[in-house]
């Protein structure tokens, strides 16, 4: 395997307290041995927003950067409860923000909305983790390529710093399942999601591709060889530091 850059983003949910730090510093104390270090990649946590200041200052001068996992569109200050925008998220110590997430997106995420986020992400000189990917029934109906290629076009612009955008292919029916593709669906849908955002956005810089969906210390290997795959957005297995250390270990093996 080339020594390209690889990135292990954890993606944290509504988990954790400030007790959870611990597996934080933990999985950092794993990166400092020497071993590991020299391997190019990146290890970013996106905590739920309580958690990301207090971490954010932690870590601070460790291997472990802090990422948020969603964001409102506004740009300035609105009267919405509950929410918090990129400006906010970048004060309190986020350098990245997870956008579009399937679970997002069940919850009344459209296109248009997380363009404007992906938007107000990258005027906060934030990093954008674009989550794509198609249901179980589009994949029944051999729709994966149609809604890949409309996530991508209704949600991007060419206008974007497309330097500050990482997508990560989740297939909905991977997440939380215990089911991952196989390789070789896997590679050919990687392939043309760099392929179709070249044509679409007429750029020559391919995009990295995550993949996401039940990741986990097991599996991890079988990703090792896909040269497609520019890292992992991982869900339920980031939240253990043994887990994290392990799909590492196991992807360098
Ligand atoms: C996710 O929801 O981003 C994810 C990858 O979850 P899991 O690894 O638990 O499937």
């Amino acid at each position: 395997m080339a020594n390209k850059i690889r990135y292990f983003i954890g993606n944290w949910k509504m988990f954790g307290n400030q007790h959870s730090l611990g597996i934080l510093n933990r999985i950092n104390k794993f990166l400092n041995k020497s071993r590991y270090s020299a391997k190019k990649k990146k290890i970013i946590f996106c905590v739920p927003t309580t958690l990301i200041h207090s971490f954010a200052a932690k870590l601070k001068k460790s291997r472990i950067l802090i990422g948020a996992q969603n964001c409102h569109h506004s740009e300035k200050f609105a009267a919405v409860t509950g929410s918090v925008n990129a400006s906010m998220l970048k004060k309190s110590g986020a350098k990245y923000v997870i956008l579009g997430h399937s679970e997002n997106r069940i919850q009344g995420d459209t296109h248009q909305m997380i363009k404007k986020k992906i938007k107000s992400t990258l005027n906060q000189k934030l990093i954008a983790i674009f989550c794509i990917g198609e249901s179980l029934k589009e994949k029944k109906n051999k729709k994966t390529f149609s809604v890949l290629k409309k996530q991508i076009k209704s949600s991007l612009d060419k206008n974007f710093n497309f330097r500050n955008i990482i997508i990560a292919y989740e297939p909905v029916w991977s997440i939380g399942s215990g089911k991952t593709p196989n390789q070789k669906d896997l590679s050919t849908i990687l392939h043309f999601i760099k392929k179709e955002f070249v044509k679409i956005f007429k750029t020559n810089a391919l995009p990295k591709v995550l993949y996401g969906g039940s990741v986990n210390n097991k599996n991890i290997n079988k990703f090792s060889t896909n040269d497609q795959i520019d890292g992992f957005l991982i869900g339920g297995a980031s939240r253990s530091s043994k887990k994290f250390i392990d799909i590492i270990v196991n992807y360098y093996k």
